[in-house]
């Protein structure tokens, strides 16, 4: 679906307020705090800015951000789960601002991390970079999940195929999918004023995974580690315009 430019800059104000919890919760990452530190972190940016979580609820998804740790690729409950040093964590975030959405996640370090938990989340974050760069005006969509992948699979890794982006709008997750692959079609034309949320999920091993018994968390079948980035992303005449920046 393609938006006008009203429904874009709604988008543009949902995307900052995420932006701004990224910030918020990037601030706070330190060996000690919980997992719930990082979401109450997250809410009051929410509660501040007059927007709504998207998350809250969503599907019965309780708390307003994920929080993904080490060998978690996605899906991760906020609790009581202790940041460590050396430990790797997702934070995936959103909110409504309007009746429009926004939605991006990023993957950090705690305090001192090894080098290959470094190289992960350099890779996974240049493959989200990589798939951006491909919307634009004319080009085919699946052409991102190329992109993504020929990235990650160079440098080694595995690219998560069970779950994937998507068109982002005035509800979180609008179809077309964004897969972080090749899915054997290159997919529709994009065309000015369509919106995605391109995010992949990478792991150091095999591709597999399997979820948690509290229904939510989603985790690497081989215990190796995983990263997840995903920004909000607009095709517009100048090229592809990411709102989920400050
Ligand atoms: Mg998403
Ligand atoms: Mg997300």
């Amino acid at each position: 679906m393609r938006r006008n430019a009203d429904e874009l800059n709604k988008m543009r104000k949902a995307g900052k307020v995420v932006a701004e919890m990224h910030e918020a919760t990037r601030a706070a990452i330190r060996p000690g705090i919980t997992t719930m530190d990082l979401n109450n972190v997250a809410a009051a940016v929410i509660e501040k800015r007059g927007a709504r979580s998207n998350f809250l609820n969503y599907q019965g998804f309780p708390a307003v951000i994920c929080t993904s740790p080490n060998d978690m690729i996605v899906h991760g409950i906020p609790g009581d789960y202790v940041l460590k040093e050396g430990d790797i964590i997702s934070v995936d975030c959103g909110a409504i601002v309007e009746g429009y959405h926004g939605d991006a996640a990023y993957t950090a370090g705690v305090g001192e991390i090894s080098n290959e938990a470094k190289r992960l989340i350099e890779v996974t974050e240049r493959s989200m970079w990589a798939g951006i760069a491909q919307l634009t005006i004319g080009n085919r969509l699946h052409e991102v999940g190329r992109a993504v992948q020929d990235l990650a699979e160079a440098a080694g890794y595995g690219v998560v195929r069970e779950y994937v982006g998507h068109a982002i709008g005035t509800a979180m997750h609008e179809m077309p999918q964004v897969p972080n692959y090749w899915p054997g079609s290159p997919g529709p034309t994009l065309k000015e004023g369509m919106v995605f949320a391109v995010e992949p999920m990478i792991n150091v091993g095999g591709i597999d995974s399997f979820v948690l018994e509290d229904g939510w968390g989603v985790m690497t079948e081989d215990g190796s580690l995983s990263a997840h980035f995903e920004h909000t992303i607009a095709v517009t005449e100048n090229g592809p315009e990411v709102f989920t920046v400050l």
